[in-house]
């Protein structure tokens, strides 16, 4: 078995690393620079997203397993207070594999997957789409943009929309707008929207110059594209749990 670490390089979560490193080698796994069975994440669910974002090639020959160094998170069911319970859990067996959806947006050529939500905006002027759902013309929007967000992003970028927070285990993806405009001439639902996990949906633009395409923290900038297509992807992120946290004490504990 091999492991790596990947932790958000402050102080506090450089030192935690340091003992899973030593502990975890202890057991005769072996930390690598290639693809780990096993990938420690230190820091909090931003940290996480990022190491994803690190394998997001490999995700069907790698496992996650995170401690947060500040509160809990919603990927993250150890504080930093709880090292020993989450090395323990790990040596003994004690874990459970979870998978999380992905989504998946694609423009043309271009593919990019979110753990939280999947979003296009545009600064620079105000963005026109079509948006089709699941092959019917739904509505026409205009405004900076719209994110789709997975269950576990309902607490993310979502609820900052306006967005609904969403209970874990419910498979369905919430729309929200970013600053739509809605007056006499022009009008679009203006609430967030809530789809079935395996809802299609369609934005088709004439025209996404100055608009950016991004997935959690990553973003590209659309040129020629007219057309994006959002959906649950095929990948799922395999996290390793310890132990049942419930919903509502994390919710509870975050805000
Ligand atoms: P980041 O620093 O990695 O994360 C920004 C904050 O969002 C951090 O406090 C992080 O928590 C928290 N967070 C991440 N995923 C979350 C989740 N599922 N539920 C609740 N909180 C969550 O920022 P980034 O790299 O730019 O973007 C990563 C994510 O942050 C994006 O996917 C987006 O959803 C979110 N974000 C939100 C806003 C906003 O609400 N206005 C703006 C930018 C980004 P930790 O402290 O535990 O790491």
């Amino acid at each position: 078995m091999t492991f790596a670490i990947i932790d958000k390089q402050d102080e506090l979560s450089r030192l935690i690393a340091e003992k899973i490193r030593s502990a975890i080698s202890r057991t005769g796994e072996e930390e690598t620079k290639g693809v780990p069975d096993t990938v420690f994440v230190v820091g909090g669910d931003g940290t996480l997203l990022y190491a994803v974002h690190q394998y997001i090639n490999e995700l069907d020959r790698v496992r996650f397993y995170g401690i947060h160094t500040g509160t809990l998170g919603f990927l993250t069911d150890y504080k930093d207070s709880e090292l020993d319970a989450l090395l323990g859990d790990y040596i003994n067996g004690n874990v459970k594999e979870q998978d999380y959806p992905l989504l998946e947006i694609t423009a043309g050529e271009h593919i990019m997957y979110g753990l939280n939500e999947v979003r296009v905006e545009n600064m620079v002027r105000t963005q026109v789409i079509d948006v089709i759902i699941n092959g019917t013309l739904f509505e026409t929007f205009r405004g900076t943009g719209l994110s789709v967000c997975t269950q576990l992003g309902s607490t993310a970028y979502n609820r900052s929309l306006g967005g609904a927070v969403v209970e874990d285990g419910l498979d369905v993806l919430q729309m929200c707008e970013v600053a739509g405009i809605h007056h006499i001439k022009f009008r679009s639902l203006g609430a967030p929207i809530i789809l079935g996990g395996n809802a299609q949906i369609e934005l088709r633009s004439k025209d996404y110059e100055g608009a950016m395409m991004g997935a959690d923290s990553d973003l590209i900038a659309l040129h020629e594209e007219k057309s994006l297509r959002i959906r649950k992807s095929e990948r799922k992120v395999r996290m390793l749990k310890g132990r049942e946290i419930p919903y509502f004490y994390r919710l509870r504990s975050l805000f």
